[in-house]
């Protein structure tokens, strides 16, 4: 990205880290391509987009020290950030500190913030926190009923994450319905799911918690569970205290209920009468449904949902299973509309639609640069 123009020299990602068809796509003014390897860690994966970037042919710099700033972003910040930071071995310790908040994300952000400082020494390396946006989440909201010293001596309480996500598709809904005093529920569903109640814009509410573990259904995470049951399998069923954190964070959500954790090969599965993926589709779609209750309660109206990430932005279906019989809530779906592919912010509601129902790609990197941009200059 070249700062400030915000004009996108070139863009990529690695999916599947740690399964055996992981791929890298790449994308230039020049090239286009998408390659299969094996990649077991992020370190490894860093390391061939490297090898893309200096590529002399499909390439865009011939030297590493042409990168001045490397936005990292990391998902738990905890109480210590709740603003954009260079990066120093004391921000390195506490986002180690944090992967016991954040075990699926934290070691993978730091692992990559360990990369590009070797890789790219002579650029300053930032990090933009998930849990930035969710610091206006009213006390009221955002504690446990649990007793207060383990909020006020612990930190025990809701941090809310994909902050950047939530804050760049909610600004571009408010600018899309023109109005600064708004209701709006963000959906956020990629690889982790969450909802955010964005009253004038602002985050009132959020469907993760202390962890990026609670509230919807995710592609290894099971979302909202009766805390009962972990005492149950510990006391009853000859599981540890890991065994069940490896079962619930790696093991459960769509791969759960599944064993995919794609939502494309769900939802493939589920047309071929897989009636486990059948059921696990409706069961992600009615835990969303729920959320959009919740928040339109806690705003007391809606005028709009977003559908954001890569399953919000490409899945019709899942879009449609959310949004059918929800007319008390005003939501009214156009099915053409729904099922047009686009990269572009759309709206996908019938005229009569009381409430605007739209698909807003994010850009979180855009937002990640944006910050990191203004923080260095
Ligand atoms: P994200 O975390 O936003 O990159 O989203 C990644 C997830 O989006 C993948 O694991 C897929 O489950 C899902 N996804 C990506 N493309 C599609 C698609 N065309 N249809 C359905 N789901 C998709």
């Amino acid at each position: 990205m070249d700062m400030p123009s915000e004009t996108l020299i070139c863009s990529g990602l690695v999916e599947r880290i740690g399964y055996k068809n992981a791929t890298i796509s790449y994308k230039t003014n020049g090239e286009n391509l998408q390659q299969t390897h094996h990649i077991e860690t992020h370190s490894q994966g860093l390391e061939r987009v490297v090898e893309l970037l200096l590529d002399p042919k499909k390439g865009v710099i011939t030297h590493t020290n042409e990168i001045k700033v490397v936005g990292h972003r990391v998902v738990h910040g905890g109480n210590s950030f709740s603003d954009t930071t260079l990066i120093t071995t004391e921000v390195k310790d506490k986002i180690q500190e944090y992967a016991a908040l954040a075990p699926l994300h934290n070691p993978g952000n730091l692992e990559g913030i360990l990369v590009a400082e070797e890789i790219f020494p002579s650029a300053k390396q930032v990090a933009i926190f998930d849990t930035a946006f969710h610091q206006t989440i009213p006390e009221k909201a955002k504690r446990y009923a649990i007793p207060t010293s383990l909020y006020e001596e612990n930190g025990i309480q809701v941090y809310g994450f994909h902050g950047t996500s939530h804050q760049y598709v909610s600004e571009k809904a408010i600018a899309y319905l023109g109005k600064e005093s708004s209701k709006i529920i963000t959906i956020h569903l990629g690889n982790g799911c969450s909802m955010t109640a964005v009253k004038d814009g602002k985050s009132i509410d959020h469907s993760l918690g202390f962890t990026p573990s609670n509230g919807l259904i995710m592609g290894t995470r099971s979302g909202d569970i009766d805390h009962a049951i972990i005492f149950h399998m510990v006391n009853n069923l000859g599981y540890t205290l890991d065994n069940v954190k490896t079962l619930l964070t790696n093991q459960s959500g769509m791969l759960g209920l599944t064993g995919h954790v794609d939502l494309r090969d769900i939802q493939a599965e589920a047309e071929n009468g897989n009636k486990d993926c059948q059921l696990a589709l409706s069961m992600n779609a009615y835990r969303i449904k729920k959320y959009i209750g919740a928040y339109a309660a806690a705003m007391n109206g809606l005028d709009a949902i977003v559908f954001t990430a890569g399953i919000g932005e490409n899945s019709s279906v899942i879009r449609q299973l959310v949004c059918e019989d929800m007319e008390v809530f005003g939501l009214n779906l156009g099915t053409t509309k729904n099922n047009k592919r686009s990269g572009d912010l759309r709206e996908i509601n019938t005229t009569a639609s009381k409430v605007k129902i739209l698909v807003i790609p994010t850009n979180e990197e855009l937002e990640i640069a944006k910050q990191a941009y203004e923080l260095v200059t």
